[in-house]
């Protein structure tokens, strides 16, 4: 059975997180970012970026059939986005719920949309739904060498030693 730091790398996982031209715009990357930073996860990639149409149009492929597909892909491609990747225990689905529901007005208070968007076509935030679509989302939006491995000082603080 794997201990302490062994059993807590095992565990690592990595997600795609994005604030859209929406929450950049409003002035909200610092409130975002401080939100995962303070739960204890960890930022190994970022950067500031105007997708293409068509580059939105990848991201958001699964919605293809959707009403809404064209207006998301243009919106996502209106402005800068800050894409990141952040790493820890549970992180996909955590981020999911530090995130909220889609539809703001079903968001919880306390969540990222709940407490700062009103509309479901401006809801600030994307992050991956699950473990395939944020490696898909991982390697669609960074280059390998974007990621960068590290070990954070607070770690030990978080995960505790054993
Ligand atoms: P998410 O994973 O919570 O972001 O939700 P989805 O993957 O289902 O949808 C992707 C994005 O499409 C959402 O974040 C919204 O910005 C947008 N979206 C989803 N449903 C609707 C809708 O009914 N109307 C509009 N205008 N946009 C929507
Ligand atoms: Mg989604």
């Amino acid at each position: 059975m794997l201990q302490g730091q062994e059993a807590h790398a095992a565990e690592m996982e990595r997600t795609f997180i994005a604030i859209k031209p929406d929450g950049v715009q409003r002035g909200l990357i610092a409130e975002i970012v401080s939100r995962f930073e303070r739960k204890g996860f960890k930022l190994v990639a970022i950067k500031l970026v105007v997708p293409s149409k068509e580059f939105a149009q990848k991201h958001y492929h699964d919605l293809k059939e959707r009403p809404f597909f064209n207006g998301l892909c243009e919106f996502l491609s209106s402005g800068p986005v800050l894409a990141m990747v952040w790493e820890g225990e549970g992180v996909i689905k955590y981020g999911r719920k530090l995130i909220g529901a889609t539809d703001p007005q079903k968001s919880e208070p306390g969540t990222i949309r709940g407490d700062l968007a009103v509309v479901v076509g401006r809801n600030i935030i994307h992050g991956s739904d699950g473990p395939e679509t944020a490696k898909d989302e991982i390697n669609l939006w960074f280059k390998p060498q974007e990621l960068v491995s590290y070990t954070s000082n607070a770690e030990k603080w978080v995960y505790g030693a054993n």
